[in-house]
C-alpha cells in the first residue's frame, strides 16, 4: 500500500518537513498541555495514514444509520434494564450511573432532549493470510497494492460521552495538507473539520432550550493535557454564535449550580441551556459521593445534557457486544438496508454471564487470548485486556460473578504502514503502524423524534505496531485520510 512518498524520506527532506510542521503546529494549536503545565506540540504522524478509500466511505455511510440506532437503543428503557443487568450486579460505577436513570425516571424527566456528539470508531481489518497483498511477516509492503476486497470495515466501539479530538483532528489535516503543498505533491486531502460540526450539535441545543440568555456550561476536568482541544470547541461555538457564553467548570464546581423548584439550573445566577460532559465518563471523576449528588441534579434539570445518563449507558461495551446479537438492529432501524451497512461492521462479541454463551467465551479467551480482546465497561483508552492478560484475568475470575462485568471481542488486526511519528519530545522515529478510523457526529432529539442526525468529519487515530493500547496511549496521533491509496 503506498503512503503519498516513498519512505524513508532523504535526510535533507525529513529535516525540512519536520521544522515547517513544527511551526505550522504551534501556529494552529495542535498543542497538549503536559503536566507541568507546558505547552507542546501534540504528538502526530508527519504523512498522512493511508485509508482504503471504499472503506471510508462505507464508514461515512453508516454514520448516520448508527447514530439513529444508538438514539433508539438509548431511549428504550427496557432494553437498557436487561442488557445492563448482569454489569449492574458487579459493577459498581455503572450501577452508579443506572441508578441516576432509575431516579430521574421515577420522578419525572424534565428535559425529553437529548444532545450526542458522537464518535463511531473502526479499523480496516486485513486478511493477513492472503499471500498476493505482499505481506511479510505481517507487515504489508508500502509500496505493494492492496487489493480491497481482502479489507473490511470493522467497528470497534461508539463513543456517546467526551468525545475528544475534535479540535486537534481538524489542525492535523491541516497541517498534512500544508506539507503535501510543501513537498509539491498531486495528492488530494479529504476536507475535514468536525471542530465545526460538532460545535453546530451545541448551538443547535442552545437554540432549541429556546432562552438568549442561558449559558452553556462546559464540565470539564483538570488538568487535562486536551484542554486546548476542547478550547478549540469552545471557541468553534463561538464561531458560529458569539452570543453564546460558555462557562467552564468542574464537577465540583458545579456543586454550586441551583436547581429550581420547576427544574431549571443555575450556575453563577445564569440559567443553564446545555450541560456539555467533557468528564464524568470515568470512575476517577468521581471522587466523592457529592459528585454523584451533582451529576443527579443537573441530570433532574430542565437543561438539555450532553449527553443525558441514558444515552451515555447506551454507549457501554456491554451494550455494543448485546446490539450484534440476531434481531437485535432489525428492532429499531426499519430499512433493510441500513441494517445490512450497520451489521457488516460488526466483530463478533460475546458475553462472559453465567451461562452457556459466557462459559463457552470463557473458555476461547483462555484457549486463544491471542484471538480477543476483554473489555470492562470504561472510557477513555487504557482499560482494555490483550493476550496472556486475557487468560491470567479469566482464569483467575472464571468462577466468580466478576467475569460478568466483561465482553469479549474478538480481536481486529488492521493494514499495517508506515510513518514518521513525531513524538511530544520532539524525537522522532519510522515505525510500523496501525490507524483507527472514527467518525464524528451529532445526534439530537426526544425519544419519539430525531430533531439533528449529522455524520461532520473524521479522525484517524494511529498507533505503532505491536503495542496493545496501553502502550498506544502514549503514541496517541491524529491524522488524516489520503483520498486514494
Ligand atoms: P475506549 O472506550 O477505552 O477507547 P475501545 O473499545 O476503543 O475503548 O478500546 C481501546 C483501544 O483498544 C482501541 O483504541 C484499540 O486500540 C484497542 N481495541 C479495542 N477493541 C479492539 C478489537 N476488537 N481489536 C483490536 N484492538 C481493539
Ligand atoms: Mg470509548
Ligand atoms: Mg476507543
Amino acid at each position: 500500500m503506498d503512503t503519498i512518498v516513498p519512505l524513508p524520506l532523504e535526510t535533507g527532506t525529513l529535516a525540512f518537513l519536520l521544522d515547517q510542521a513544527k511551526d505550522f503546529a504551534i501556529v494552529h494549536g495542535l498543542v497538549i498541555c503536559d503536566t507541568a503545565d507546558q505547552q507542546q506540540v501534540a504528538s502526530h504522524v508527519l504523512l498522512p495514514s493511508p485509508i482504503i478509500r471504499k472503506r471510508y466511505i462505507e464508514a461515512v455511510e453508516v454514520a448516520k444509520d448508527f447514530n439513529e440506532l444508538y438514539h433508539k437503543v438509548a431511549n428504550d428503557y427496557n432494553f437498557l434494564r436487561d442488557a445492563l443487568k448482569s454489569v449492574l450486579a458487579v459493577d459498581s460505577f455503572t450501577k452508579g450511573l443506572w441508578n441516576i436513570y432509575e431516579t430521574v425516571r421515577n420522578e419525572g424527566i424534565a428535559q425529553p432532549i437529548n444532545l450526542g456528539i458522537v464518535r463511531s470508531d473502526y479499523m480496516v481489518e486485513y486478511d493477513h493470510k492472503d499471500s498476493q497483498n505482499n505481506v511479510e511477516n505481517g507487515v504489508a509492503d508500502v509500496n505493494g497494492d492492496v487489493n480491497d476486497s481482502n479489507t473490511r470495515l470493522r467497528q470497534v466501539e461508539y463513543n456517546t460521552i467526551a468525545t475528544g479530538a475534535a479540535g486537534l483532528s481538524t489542525q492535523v489535516a491541516k497541517l498534512h495538507r500544508y506539507l503535501a503543498s510543501e513537498m509539491e505533491l498531486e495528492v488530494k486531502l479529504l476536507e475535514n473539520n468536525p471542530v465545526s460540526g460538532t460545535a453546530s450539535g451545541i448551538v443547535e441545543a442552545w437554540q432549541m432550550y429556546g432562552n438568549e440568555r442561558a449559558v452553556v456550561v462546559f464540565v470539564i476536568y483538570s488538568p487535562n493535557p486536551q484542554v486546548y482541544d476542547r478550547r478549540w470547541l469552545e471557541y468553534a461555538v463561538y464561531e458560529l454564535n458569539s452570543r453564546i457564553k460558555i462557562i467552564s467548570c468542574t464537577i465540583h464546581d458545579m456543586s454550586e449550580a441551583v436547581l429550581t423548584k420547576d427544574k431549571k439550573l443555575f450556575m453563577k445566577d445564569r440559567e443553564v441551556g446545555v450541560v456539555y460532559f467533557r468528564s464524568v465518563g470515568s470512575p476517577r471523576h468521581f471522587t466523592s459521593n457529592e459528585v454523584w449528588e451533582t451529576r443527579l441534579n443537573i441530570e433532574r434539570s430542565m437543561a438539555i445534557k450532553c449527553p443525558n445518563i441514558n444515552f451515555q449507558l447506551s454507549g457501554t461495551k456491554k451494550v455494543q457486544q448485546e446490539l450484534t446479537k440476531p434481531g437485535v438492529v432489525e428492532r429499531y432501524i426499519k430499512d433493510p438496508n441500513a441494517v445490512q451497512r450497520i451489521r457488516a461492521t460488526f466483530a463478533q462479541q460475546f458475553n462472559l454471564e453465567q451461562n452457556e454463551e459466557g462459559d463457552n467465551a470463557l473458555r476461547l479467551g483462555i484457549e486463544k487470548p491471542e484471538g480477543f480482546v476483554l473489555k470492562p465497561q470504561r472510557e477513555g483508552g487504557g482499560n482494555n485486556f490483550f493476550g496472556d492478560d486475557i487468560k491470567e484475568l479469566l482464569s483467575k475470575i472464571k468462577d466468580s460473578d466478576e467475569r460478568t462485568q466483561y465482553v469479549l471481542m474478538e480481536r481486529i488486526r488492521p493494514l499495517v504502514f508506515k510513518n514518521y511519528v513525531v513524538w511530544e519530545d520532539k524525537s522522532v522515529a519510522l515505525c510500523d503502524m496501525v490507524s483507527e478510523l472514527g467518525i464524528y457526529g451529532v445526534i439530537m432529539g426526544t425519544p419519539d423524534r430525531i430533531i439533528m442526525n449529522t455524520e461532520c468529519g473524521h479522525l484517524v487515530r494511529t498507533k505503532t505496531l505491536g503495542t496493545n493500547e496501553e502502550k498506544g496511549r502514549r503514541f496517541i496521533d491524529i491524522d488524516e485520510i489520503k483520498q486514494h491509496v
